[in-house]
């Protein structure tokens, strides 16, 4: 293998993944370096991997809505067929009630506003929608030791509706497709492999440094290293030139028996309900996923060095989890153990990712994932690659950001909404984005 190439990418996850397929079909030579087993297999193989359009900016939204076409023709988006299997689209459609504070005023502005379709819900068509659910409305969510618990609703809740969204049925396969289609143009990916330097010659970024001491030279280095590419940018030296900062949170998904009436195959949708803090989501074998919403009683579990965390559900948060599942569906069986896991988001100031240059030229990072970005890694990849295109062709982003039209609708999406410069988004300040 060749020790010199056009762009090292480091991590090969579903967003690194991306970016090397991007960069590969734009001509560049690419090697994807990772110090874990295989494609997908950091947080990506986490995650929850619903694809929904309920963000709180234009730019979001419309990059959700972007993205979601490319998962809808995933075969066409790759260009070729994984014989390894392909990840699948599965649509369920998303169910957000609506919560004192909440975003889905402004959400409803953006969709008008984009043309994508939804329902105002009142209770009535909610409860068939719906059906067993106690929709009463317990705002704000507590904690099952908060004796305001146990309290009767003091109101009946309402939501929206759309129908387009869904989830990828495999998120770590998704990675390993890409990574798949990037081979197809030629990139490499080398497994077990840990960058420990970031090189700099003449004032800009000139390779990588590898744990056994190889060195692989490249004009162009993306950090695209998840939880750990806080830690990535501070090798690199350019933490202190971002107005934006992001650092890993640790998080728990729990697997729960679907209650009857509400499986996939029911037509249950995926379902935000910031109302007792956390989101349901349908799957393949008649479960769902139970995540959390971060509501203000919950304490963030900051994790200071991604490499060492507790990967274990606890007790403590399953027993929450599970009440709330209760609280909402009365007839719920709480199971006796905890059926889940603990992983890492990489969560930036405001909960927008960072996908932009950085003050070492050559130097790119696409990272502060946030917990929402699954969705948006195709459009990510994209994204990186004309940022660079653009540096290469001799123009600033920082100056003048990169403006990107978006294959489904025609409309721009400004890159510069995801800069590292940016002021705080004005967001939920959740994963909800
Ligand atoms: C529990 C959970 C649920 C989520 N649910 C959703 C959801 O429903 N919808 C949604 O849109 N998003 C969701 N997300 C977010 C989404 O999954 C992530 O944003 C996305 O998977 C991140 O991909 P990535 O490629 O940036 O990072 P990762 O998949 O973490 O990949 C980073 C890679 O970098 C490698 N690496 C790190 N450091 C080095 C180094 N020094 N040298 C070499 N390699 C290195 C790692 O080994 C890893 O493979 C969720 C995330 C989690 C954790």
């Amino acid at each position: 293998m060749s020790d010199r190439v056009d762009a090292v990418v480091i991590g090969a996850g579903v967003i690194g993944s991306s970016v090397a397929l991007e960069l590969s079909r734009s001509g560049r030579s690419v090697v994807v370096v990772d110090k874990g087993p295989a494609a997908g297999a950091g947080s990506t193989s986490s995650s929850s991997s619903i694809i929904r359009f309920s963000y709180s900016t234009l730019d979001s939204v419309l990059t959700a809505w972007e993205a979601a076409a490319i998962w809808v023709d995933w075969g066409g988006h790759l260009g070729c067929v994984d014989p390894d299997g392909m990840a699948r689209f599965v649509k369920t459609g998303m169910c957000i009630f609506n919560t004192p504070g909440d975003n889905t005023v402004r959400v409803q502005r953006l969709w008008d506003e984009l043309g994508i379709a939804y329902e105002v819900v009142g209770a009535e068509r909610l409860q068939q929608l719906l059906p067993g659910m106690d929709l009463g409305a317990y705002f704000p969510p507590k904690r099952i030791d908060d004796p305001a618990f146990a309290d009767d609703p003091h109101a009946t809740l309402t939501a929206i509706l759309e129908t387009e969204s869904g989830f990828m049925d495999d998120p770590m396969l998704c990675a390993k497709n890409l990574a798949y289609a990037a081979r197809q143009h030629g990139a490499q990916f080398r497994f077990h492999q840990q960058v420990v330097g970031i090189d700099r010659a003449d004032g800009r970024v000139a390779g990588v440094t590898l744990a056994g001491g190889e060195r692989i030279e490249a004009p162009v280095v993306v950090n695209v290293g998840g939880p750990h590419s806080g830690a990535i940018n501070r090798l690199a030296g350019v933490a202190e030139g971002m107005r934006i900062g992001h650092r890993p949170l640790r998080q728990e998904v729990f697997t729960v028996e679907s209650p009857a009436g509400l499986r996939l195959e029911d037509g249950m949708p995926a379902l935000a309900d910031l109302d007792v803090g956390q989101y349901l989501r349908p799957q393949i074998g008649g479960t769902w996923l139970v995540g959390g919403t971060e509501p203000e009683c919950d304490e963030l579990h900051w994790v200071d060095d991604p490499d060492h965390y507790d990967e274990y559900p606890t007790v403590e948060q399953f027993e929450v989890s599970m009440m709330r599942v209760a609280r909402r569906v009365p007839e719920f069986g709480v199971p006796h153990r905890p059926v889940g896991l603990a992983a890492l988001y990489d969560v930036s100031d405001d909960w927008v990712p960072l996908y932009d240059k950085s003050d070492l030229p050559g130097y790119y990072m696409a990272c502060g994932t946030s917990g929402n970005q699954f969705k948006n890694a195709p459009l990510a990849g994209q994204f990186i690659t004309a940022i660079i295109d653009a540096e290469a062709a001799g123009s600033d982003h920082d100056l003048a950001p990169v403006q990107f039209t978006g294959a489904r609708t025609g409309r721009t999406i400004n890159l510069g909404a995801f800069s590292r410069r940016r002021d705080k988004s004005l967001t939920s300040g959740t994963v909800m984005g």
